[in-house]
């Protein structure tokens, strides 16, 4: 059986700098203060994910904030494929916030049964619903604040909806490849999204955070998968992703282990972190972290 060891950091400008570090132990609930270097490498990697992804999206299919809202919702612990198949359906019965918020509940839950958790997430839609009939005239709301009363919708969910649909980012989409990819590039070393989500946003400027996210999940559903990562065909391997936490065998071959969060060398103490995801609709279920489920 092949040796296995696990990359660390590769030097000490792709771990967390001592700023940073101090930064945090400091003033745990504000962003940290990235160092220089830190900020070049985050800067040439959304290069070389821009240039891999030049076409990066929200692969849920949406014609306006209402759709992309309640297919959020139905993404919880569900491929953005398996939502897509569903919402065709529950588009054309129920097309908009005043016809869901009216609508026999059961029959929401029949039209989104295949999506997994389906009572919770009908009950989440349409209670959504009434509340942007009867609090925002029947159109999604464009803050933050104001999305985060709507039931099902926790930061994540409001985040997707202000950045794709409104373009107006309050924050960074920190969905399960997110959490792992930042973690793996040493962008943050940190396991709850929301501070992961600070890191990010203290690392890269605002008009990049929504983009960032995209490319980040398309990075993650065709490289750098959950348990094995293609690190041999990835362009980030060489200079700008140290790998963090990430098995190998002594051949170089990624091992099946090697999506195993927060294992890290080097005298660090990786941090074991929860599997506990954020899933947008606040029932705090784990992440199953299968293929492609993006939230
Ligand atoms: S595939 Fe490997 S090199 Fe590429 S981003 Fe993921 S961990 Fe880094």
């Amino acid at each position: 059986m092949a040796k296995k060891k696990t990359i660390a950091a590769g030097s000490p400008s792709q771990r967390t700098p001592p700023a940073q570090r101090r930064a945090r132990s400091s003033t745990a609930s504000l962003p940290a203060v990235p160092d220089a270097e830190l900020r070049r490498r985050a800067k040439r990697i959304v290069g070389v994910l821009r240039r891999l992804y030049p076409d990066a999206h929200c692969e849920l299919d949406h014609i306006n904030p209402f759709q992309l809202l309640v297919a959020t919702i139905l993404s919880a612990q569900c491929t953005d494929k398996r939502v897509n198949m569903v919402t065709p359906a529950l588009f054309a019965r129920f097309p908009d916030a005043r016809a869901m918020a009216d609508a026999d509940v059961r029959e929401i839950e029949e039209l989104v049964k295949t999506t997994g958790f389906f009572r919770n997430k009908a009950r989440n839609i349409q209670g959504a619903s009434q509340r942007i009939v009867e609090a925002f005239g029947g159109e999604v709301p464009q803050t933050m604040e104001e999305l985060l009363t709507l039931p099902g919708v926790a930061r994540k969910t409001a985040n997707v909806v202000l950045g794709t649909a409104f373009k107006a980012p309050e924050g960074v989409v920190v969905d399960t490849h997110v959490q792992r990819l930042s973690r793996r590039m040493g962008l943050t070393e940190r396991s709850d999204p929301v501070k992961i989500e600070r890191d990010l946003m203290a690392l890269f400027p605002r008009s990049q955070w929504d983009e960032l996210s995209h490319l980040m999940i398309w990075h993650g559903r065709r490289c750098c998968d959950a348990r094995k990562p293609d690190c041999d065909r990835c362009d980030l391997k060489d200079k700008l992703c140290p790998r963090v936490g990430v098995s190998i065998d002594v051949e170089g071959k990624e091992s099946k282990r090697s999506g195993q969060r927060g294992v890290m060398t080097s005298g660090k103490t990786g941090r074991r972190g929860s599997r506990k995801s954020d899933d947008g609709n606040g029932t705090g279920q784990r992440s199953t972290g299968r293929r492609s489920a993006s939230r």
